[in-house]
């Protein structure tokens, strides 16, 4: 037996999104089905919204609510200091930290052989563009290459290492070491290495 169609087709469209599969998509079905019709209005509502109220940030990449970002146009921000983030997530995650201050570009992806994301793929004017254009009016710049630790996130930072080489560029990435709470006995080889290599002075 089937289910009525109006909850196929809502399961059908829950399971497409990325880590649900039916049986997931199937409790979020019923789980509204016992919401109320409030809920499912504010729910209904939010879906609506999501592209017409938000834009791409010229400057920066970001998706925001204007353009430019809160960001970009805050006046306060350091802006010698640049971090190439992977995508809106990992700048929010940075931003939750309230201990940067730089400024950002967001690339929306990184190069990846097995998915055939390529350099060409990424926007490379653009970041050299908003690049050329905070050199000009800061003299130097730090480029923060804040990408994950993958193997997409490595070949992506050593590519974007080399495109950006300039004496007036000095090129950082995020340190590796411990994550916190961490056990130094079940910690793998490499993160203790990165540790130890990347040791500070307290
Ligand atoms: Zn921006």
């Amino acid at each position: 037996m089937r289910y009525p169609l109006a909850l196929q087709n809502l399961i059908d469209q829950f399971s497409q999104l990325p880590s649900v599969g039916p049986k997931t998509a199937e409790r979020y079905v019923f789980y509204l089905l016992k919401s109320s019709p409030e809920k499912i209005q504010l729910l209904a509502q939010s879906l609506s919204q999501l592209k017409g109220n938000i834009k791409i940030c010229s400057s920066c990449l970001a998706i925001a609510e204007n353009d430019p970002c809160p960001i970009c146009s805050d006046k306060t921000r350091n802006e010698s200091l640049l971090s190439v983030v992977a995508n809106l997530q990992d700048m929010i995650s940075l931003e939750n930290t309230r201990q940067y201050q730089g400024k950002y570009f967001v690339l929306g992806g990184l190069i990846n052989t097995i998915e055939d994301v390529k350099p060409d793929d990424l926007p490379l004017q653009k970041l050299a563009d908003r690049v050329n254009a905070l050199l000009k009016k800061q003299g130097n710049l730090e480029i923060l290459l804040a990408l994950s630790p993958t193997l997409e996130g490595e070949t992506t930072a050593l590519y974007l290492s080399r495109l950006l080489k300039n004496p007036k560029i000095k090129i950082t990435r995020l340190a590796r070491g411990l994550p916190s709470g961490a056990n130094l006995e079940y910690v793998d080889e490499l993160t203790l290495g990165n540790a130890l290599k990347y040791r500070n002075t307290i």
